[in-house]
């Protein structure tokens, strides 16, 4: 995010004026993603990026790279033909022992030596937990600027350099950061923030293998065993179709379970405001907003929710918004799609009805 304390070439006097792109980084072309994968799965959100790294790539004329770093036994082809099928030109695998199962050191060698060899001009991470450890560790190593949680990627039609907007002061500002004299651009980018691109099977791309030259004596960090989440946490808003979410127009913990019974009855998720999380009324996970989750559901009900922006930039790209609130002029109206103006206490349980007998009615006609 901030310039490095140490950069690699004088940076040129004026704040945000006159950068010239020092001669020797001109030679970086290409925007690459780097494909997070765990246990056979990849995370949506390097297909989410690859569709906007594509976007990117067509404005400059270059071309997209996916990196692919696994263990030998790793399925890294296969994830490679599924990345060309969302756009990628070019996979970059690194296959070795010490890359099965994610720590940091290997993988930030790893994808900076693939950097330093190939010079994307930018390159994309998904903001998870995965995404952010190394970004920051890459980022630093590279001594090049990256741009945290994005909420939108576009090309500066001046400088061609990577504009990446993010919300600041508490998201009541979004800003837009360039790195003009330093590569590559590096920005991360929250899932389902970015739209998920349609795969065009058709499309194949080249793969280019490459070495880690690193062994396991190297590494202070080892991996003795996956433990799964004690908790059995499978809250995944993130990827819902159907999510219903209350307020605090909902005033008690109890008054929130009408909002569960709409949730399992159209076989969605539960989402919340971040007063609702902090009372203690439902988990942490459940938050959705600038401090939460962002989502992107068909349906997304709100209950009590007043719209405010912290809470509007984690759901407003869903497809279909239906605000319940008393209060006509609540702000959430004027982004949600239908509006009940209403006592969510009433609206909600005569809701969950209606949709009970209409998909009972839906099952019976169809047994
Ligand atoms: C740095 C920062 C980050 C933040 N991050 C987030 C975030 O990630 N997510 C988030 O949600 N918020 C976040 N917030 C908080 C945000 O600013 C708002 O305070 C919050 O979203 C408001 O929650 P609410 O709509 O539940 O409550 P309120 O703003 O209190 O709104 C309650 C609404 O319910 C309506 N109402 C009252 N009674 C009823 C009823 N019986 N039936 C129907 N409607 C009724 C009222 O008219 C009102 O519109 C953040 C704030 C800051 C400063």
């Amino acid at each position: 995010m901030n310039a490095p304390a140490t950069p690699p070439v004088k940076r040129p006097a004026g704040r945000g004026r006159n950068l010239e792109l020092p001669e020797h980084l001109k030679a970086y072309k290409g925007v690459w993603v780097f494909i997070e994968h765990d246990r056979g799965h990849v995370h949506s959100v390097s297909w989410e990026l690859l569709g906007e790294a594509r976007k990117l790539a067509d404005k400059l004329g270059s071309t997209v790279g996916a990196v692919l770093l696994g263990g030998v036994d790793e399925p890294l082809e296969k994830f490679a033909a599924e990345a060309f099928s969302f756009g990628a030109d070019r996979a970059y695998i690194v296959h070795d022992p010490v890359l099965k199962g994610y720590r940091n050191e290997p993988f930030t060698k790893g994808l900076t030596d693939l950097v330093n060899k190939y010079q994307p001009e930018i390159l994309l991470l998904g903001a998870t937990s995965m995404g952010r450890d190394l970004a920051g560790s890459v980022a630093t190593t590279l001594l090049t600027g990256l741009t945290a949680d994005c909420t939108e990627l576009s090309i500066d039609p001046t400088s061609r350099a990577l504009a990446a907007t993010r919300p600041t002061f508490g998201g009541s500002l979004l800003c837009t950061i360039m790195t003009l004299a330093y590569r590559p651009q590096m920005a991360t980018v929250r899932p389902r923030v970015m739209a998920m691109p349609k795969a065009d099977t058709a499309r194949t791309g080249e793969i280019v293998q490459d070495t880690l030259g690193m062994v396991e004596t190297q590494i202070v960090t080892k991996l003795l065993d996956f433990i799964a989440d004690a908790s059995g946490n499978t809250i995944n808003l993130p990827y819902a179709d159907v999510i219903v979410s209350g307020g605090k127009g909902l005033k008690n913990p109890e008054n929130f379970k009408l909002v569960f019974e709409l949730a399992r009855v159209l076989g969605g998720e539960v989402g919340a405001t971040r007063p609702c999380v902090q009372a203690g009324w439902v988990e942490a996970d459940r938050q959705v907003g600038q401090t939460g989750k962002t989502v992107r559901p068909k349906l997304y009900i709100a209950a009590g929710i007043s719209g405010a922006i912290q809470h509007r930039v984690g759901m407003e790209a869903s497809d279909v918004i239906v605000a319940i609130n008393t209060d006509a002029n609540a702000p959430i109206f004027d982004f949600a799609h239908y509006g009940i103006v209403g006592n969510a206490l009433q609206v909600l349980p005569a809701l969950t009805q209606a949709f009970a007998e209409h998909l009972s009615q839906h099952t019976r006609r169809a047994a």
